[in-house]
């Protein structure tokens, strides 16, 4: 049987056809661990379509490179990989070539055209793989799934010891170990913990801030498990916060709840971004919303497509996004909410079990 792996680099095998490419050099982690499985920090695939792929890297991977992928492994024990695998490419006589112009800095670009023979032509290829692993497969999306309650459950199990006095730094600590403790290999972004008029910074870091009981508490948080990420942010307070952030609050939640009622295969993105808007308009908060309504995730903690402004995306079944609309007012605080959903035909299919309501300890 064809493993998912060779079955991606069919599917990029036949783009590279229809535009005329012999072979594709992936230099982005996240999509060499796509096409072949390689989780190593140093590695570079090139795609040769019809044949076996060539996994470049340093000795500290060969094992690893072998017991993971089914590539030909080729260890580089000097030198830049790209040089390598343009010898190969030259010995191969391929002559066009596809890279992630996106992902290769000018220097790399300029030595890759040296190893190069004259002739042979380097293609940009955009956004190619990424716009493959928009769509994920239900295997995919059973992973984010994990990944999503293997989060949650950590948010559970570290609420439980928020108590005034605790500091940011102290309760970021305490959801990194919950959720390596249910088999997260890390978090698949530096926590965000804020509390009070610091919730009013978006990506707050955590600071040695301790809390206090009629402060608001935002946490945002996602595991990354089994190689895939998932997202989520939550409010608690530890009393009953002020009528102004309670009702922002309500508007922040009917915001999110509109957004995802939006969302399903065949809509814009940017018209599950425009409903959340309207609702927080009509709360006077539209100013306060101050970034795009969500994104995609995966093999990465932000992908395409973005919800937004302007993004004609159409979104289909199998992609999974965030819903996190936001709004931030500077001296008073800020209020987001924010779930990792799957597209479906028939609306979106909430990956993340927390609940909505303010916690209110
Ligand atoms: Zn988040
Ligand atoms: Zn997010």
């Amino acid at each position: 049987v064809e493993t998912e792996f060779a079955a991606r680099r069919r599917r990029i095998a036949k783009r590279l056809a229809e535009r005329g490419l012999e072979a594709l050099l992936v230099t982005s982690p996240a999509n060499i661990r796509y096409l072949c499985g390689f989780t190593g920090s140093n590695g570079l695939l090139l795609v040769l379509p019809g044949r076996k792929p060539a996994l470049f890297t340093d000795p500290r991977y060969e094992l690893q490179a072998a017991q993971e992928t089914g590539c030909r492994v080729r260890v580089v024990r000097s030198g830049p990989l790209a040089v390598a695998a343009a010898k190969v490419a030259a010995r191969r006589k391929i002559v066009r070539i596809g890279f992630e112009s996106q992902r290769v800095s000018f220097e790399a670009h300029g030595r890759l055209s040296a190893a190069l023979p004259l002739g042979s032509s380097l293609e940009p290829v955009g956004m190619m793989i990424e716009s493959e692993r928009m769509v994920k497969s239900a295997g995919e999306i059973e992973r984010i799934h994990r990944s999503a309650e293997a989060n949650s459950e950590a948010f559970a199990a570290a609420v439980r010891k928020v108590k005034p006095g605790m500091s940011e730094l102290e309760l970021a600590a305490e959801l990194d170990y919950q959720m390596r403790r249910r088999g997260a290999e890390q978090p698949a972004f530096e926590t965000i913990v804020a509390f009070g008029a610091r919730t009013a910074l978006p990506h707050a870091r955590p600071t040695s801030n301790r809390l206090s009981p009629n402060q608001l508490v935002l946490i945002d948080m996602g595991a990354l498990r089994d190689g895939y990420a998932s997202d989520m942010t939550r409010m608690l307070s530890v009393a009953t916060p002020k009528p102004r952030l309670r009702r922002m609050y309500r508007a922040v939640l009917e915001a999110q709840l509109a957004a995802l009622d939006a969302v399903r295969d065949g809509v814009t993105a940017e018209s599950v971004d425009r409903r959340a808007r309207q609702v927080l308009r009509g709360a006077g908060l539209e100013a306060a919303f101050v970034h795009s309504t969500g994104h995609g995730l995966g093999l990465e903690i932000h992908e395409a497509p973005r919800l937004g402004k302007n993004e004609k995306t159409r979104l289909s079944t199998g992609m999974v996004v965030t819903i996190e609309p936001g709004a931030y007012l500077e001296g008073l605080g800020g209020v987001r909410i924010e779930d990792t959903v799957a597209v479906t035909a028939n609306g979106a299919r909430n990956l993340t079990p927390t609940e909505k309501d303010l916690l209110v300890l």
